[in-house]
């Protein structure tokens, strides 16, 4: 059965690479959001044509939602001959700017190599696309399936999945009875799975001080300079000590296996970008954004109270220094258990499709699971996808044919073993998240 369902897939080849091709087309960039409801609407004709229910939601009043840039998701559901559990593949339809860089056409849909170029065929119309064909394959080889499965196409994963999964994930869509295990075809390739991501901390510190004349900065205190100070505290403390911590993660690539810590922005005194020359002033205003990744072995508050002991620090020994924090993002880091149900599925058509053991990843950066584990409370969950993670956001973007196809093959098995062969799954233990 599963070979049968494996060569359906292999006749599919040509319509999966048109329909990589025809979702690139969509030039759905974020932000400001452009194209998601004929992208949606796209998806949900082609789908409603094959027997899936559809049902388009907009995400109110979620940042970036206007007229002129709605913010339209698409879910599609296909339900089987009796009752049974949900399988469930989440893609993000949004992809980030162009940039330069590009020998092809961004949103031609260029085949060349084997490959399929195009802004979003990575990260990941390309995966969208293999796990239409392997739910539509799935339905066709196997009509007498019990359980449903639903595909989404959802907005806004970019600009951290307010309009899109967060919205869906609030009223129930990524919850149980309606579904029970979700595959997130995200570029992690085809021979991983993602088990979850890292933390996030976002914060904007500001310092302050007093304008003078730039002739005489002793009339006047520095900002930049109090600045220098906290930065400084940063090299010579903070930053061994985040290179010392290592996680359990197997987070990809190895480097991120220790906390980090980004310095977004800085930025001190006068507005750039004028015409003519600047006056002179001491700067009364310092701000930096900081983008600090933590690992599930580091609860929140530890990390954001080492940032702020190095402030209350300089507080009490620097002259004069203020400042403020504020918190822009937080997102925990989460981990689904690689014996949950998903993973084993997916791993289990690794196996079958690339005659290999699948490698157990986390990603580095966050995405959409986190809405899902956090607000859905749905934690059979994982990423898995054809892309290669380093081709994400890249001019020349591209995701390999082969690749799409081998990736569409293990979403089939997956989605078969899950819905028609349940009692294949060892029985296993409710232990399948992590940190809270
Ligand atoms: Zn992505």
């Amino acid at each position: 059965m599963r070979r049968e369902l494996t060569q359906c897939v292999e006749r599919k080849v040509d319509e999966l690479v048109s329909l990589t091709q025809d979702l690139i087309a969509f030039p759905t960039i974020n932000p400001p959001g452009e194209a998601y409801r004929p992208c949606a609407e796209f998806i949900g004709r082609r789908l409603k044509k094959r027997g899936f229910s559809v049902e388009y939601i907009r995400g109110e009043s979620a940042p970036g939602d206007t007229d002129r840039y709605p913010r339209i998701n698409v879910v599609c559901r296909y339900e089987g001959r009796g009752p049974g559990p949900c399988i469930h593949f989440n893609s993000h339809i949004d992809v980030v700017e162009v940039g330069y860089g590009w020998s092809v056409d961004p949103f031609a849909g260029v085949i060349k190599d084997g490959k399929i170029f195009g802004r979003g065929a990575c990260d990941m119309k390309g995966g969208l696309a293999a796990s239409i064909i392997a739910a539509e394959t799935l339905i066709e080889c196997f009509p007498e399936f019990c359980g449903a499965i639903e595909i989404s196409g959802t907005v806004d994963e970019e600009s951290g999945g307010l309009g899109g999964v967060a919205y869906l994930a609030k009223r129930g869509y990524f919850s149980k009875p309606k579904v029970d295990h979700v595959i997130i075809p995200e570029p992690l390739h085809k021979d991983q799975v993602c088990l979850g991501h890292r933390g996030v901390w976002w914060s904007e510190i500001e310092t302050r001080g007093s304008i003078a004349h730039g002739s005489m900065p002793f009339l006047g205190d520095s900002a930049i300079r109090h600045m220098g100070a906290f930065l400084s505290a940063l090299e010579d403390d903070l930053y061994p000590a985040l290179g010392n911590r290592h996680t359990q993660m197997p987070v990809i690539p190895p480097g991120a296996r220790s906390s980090t810590l980004n310095i977004n922005s800085l930025h001190g005194g006068q507005d750039e970008g004028h015409d003519g020359l600047p006056s002179p002033c001491v700067a009364d205003s310092c701000r930096i954004i900081l983008d600090r990744r933590f690992l599930i072995e580091e609860p929140l508050d530890k990390v954001k109270g080492e940032i702020v002991e190095i402030l209350e620090n300089l507080r009490k020994t620097r002259p004069n220094f203020k400042y403020e924090l504020k918190d822009l993002l937080e997102v925990l880091p989460v981990m689904t258990d690689k014996n949950s149900p998903v993973a084993q599925a997916v791993a289990g058509g690794i196996r079958d499709v690339l005659q290999k053991d699948a490698a157990y990843v986390v990603s580095p950066g966050t995405y959409d699971q986190k809405h899902i584990t956090r607000l859905g409370h749905l934690h059979d969950c994982i990423a898995y996808g054809p892309g290669k993670l380093e081709m994400a956001h890249r001019p020349d973007e591209f995701v390999g044919i082969e690749d799409l196809v081998d990736s569409a093959k293990v979403m089939a098995l997956a989605a078969y073993s899950l819905l028609c062969e349940p009692e294949a799954q060892p029985l296993r233990k409710q232990s399948d998240h992590v940190h809270s």
